[in-house]
């Protein structure tokens, strides 16, 4: 099989034809050419099926070693595996550090709709002793924003043994950091909107699976909740895929040199970051996972300090969200939503010279002292 940089530059390439373009254009239709039998051609109505979203969805199913499906946003693709594949009565496991949202469809959704939820640490043995009687199983590791990491073959045997379903959320990773399905996983849900596509300027969810008849499931979802990604995002994806594995080696490189600058500072408390060998889940990570992603969780003494360390930073834009080429970092804090100490912050490393990001936290560290 050719290496994951090789196919993430050429996946889901139309066949080469003579004066055709090498990826082609988002094809922006709302319905086509449709003659006779309504199964003649599967691009009918721009809601069930558009060839641009075929395109990237067979390059995502090459990453990720399954068959894919695209959705409008990261939350398209959590609503549409959390709420539509779990039924009334059924029981979800759902790892409680981890993206807010997913927690959110899960107690305000699900919750109300009769499924019993249990919510577990991000803690493999946690995990595997919450699966008994459950249906779905939800791991997002590295958890977010705590960074901690479970182990997705030792969950997925437990996830099997019980008769449930592991998903396991990849967006930090991304195919090239860890491939779930390949580990045992049953879905792997990604937001688009970070890492994968690395240039904040769009929103995407990818959901992928071996399991034909849950692919045809989440199909349906797809087009009777309307949550399709334009054809425009879907282009802009696929052609941000093809330099993943340029953006993933750099700002995975940085975070990896900052979280090491950061953890020998006396002033910086509570370094987390899976690649580093003092880290709770290293073991685990290396064994799992080719890289170990963009973002670095450290903490300084409160609130003020952590604002004004924002504030200072030159290089580093105070934004949400990660996984763009640009370095940001956000008090995580201020949203109310993770239990975090009041001075943690979260940095997701982008793409510029180290030297550089190393020596704007040096120089923001140092005015606010
Ligand atoms: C951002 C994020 C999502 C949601 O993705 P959107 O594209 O913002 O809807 C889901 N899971 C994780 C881990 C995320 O970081």
């Amino acid at each position: 099989m050719l290496g994951p940089s090789t196919r993430a530059v050429h996946a889901g390439l139309p066949e080469r034809e003579q004066g055709e373009p090498l990826l082609a254009g988002p094809v922006l239709a709302a319905n086509f050419h449709l003659r006779g039998p309504v199964d003649s051609t599967p691009y009918g109505y721009g809601r069930d099926a558009n060839p641009t979203w075929s395109a990237l969805e067979q390059a995502l199913g090459s990453l990720d070693g399954g068959s894919s499906l695209t959705f409008a946003s990261g939350m398209a693709a959590v609503t549409a595996t959390l709420v539509g594949l779990v039924a009334p009565g059924e029981t979800v496991v759902v790892t409680q550090d981890g993206y807010s949202g997913v927690r959110l469809v899960a107690s305000e959704r699900l919750a109300p709709a009769r499924v019993k939820l249990r919510f577990v640490d991000t803690d493999s043995e946690e995990i595997v002793d919450a699966c008994a009687g459950a249906s779905l199983v939800w791991v997002e590791t590295p958890s977010n924003p705590r960074l901690d990491v479970a182990d997705i073959r030792a969950v997925a045997d437990a996830a099997h043994a019980a008769g449930a379903l592991l998903v396991v959320d990849n967006t930090l990773a991304t195919p090239l950091g860890q491939t779930p399905l390949e580990l045992g996983a049953d879905l792997v849900v990604t937001s688009g909107t970070k890492s994968l596509c690395g240039h904040s300027d769009l929103l995407l969810g990818v959901v992928s699976t071996r399991d034909e008849r849950l692919l045809e499931r989440l199909r349906a979802w797809r087009s009777q909740a309307g949550s399709v990604a334009g054809a425009f995002e879907a282009w802009l994806a696929h052609r941000s895929l093809a330099t993943l594995a340029l953006r993933i080696e750099r700002s995975n490189a940085n975070a990896l040199a900052l979280a090491q600058a950061l953890s020998e500072r006396g002033d910086v408390l509570d370094v987390r970051y899976p690649g580093l060998p003092s880290h709770r889940g290293h073991a685990v990570a290396a064994a799992q996972m080719r890289h170990y992603g963009c973002l670095v969780g450290f903490t300084l003494a409160d609130a003020a300090r952590a604002q004004a360390f924002l504030g200072a930073c030159r290089l580093i834009a105070e934004a949400t969200s990660f996984g763009g080429v640009h370095t940001t970092a956000e008090r995580r804090g201020r949203w109310g939503t993770d239990g975090v100490h009041e001075g943690f912050i979260r940095l997701s490393a982008g793409c510029e010279d180290v030297a550089d990001l190393l020596a704007d936290v040096d120089q923001a560290l140092a005015r606010t002292v």
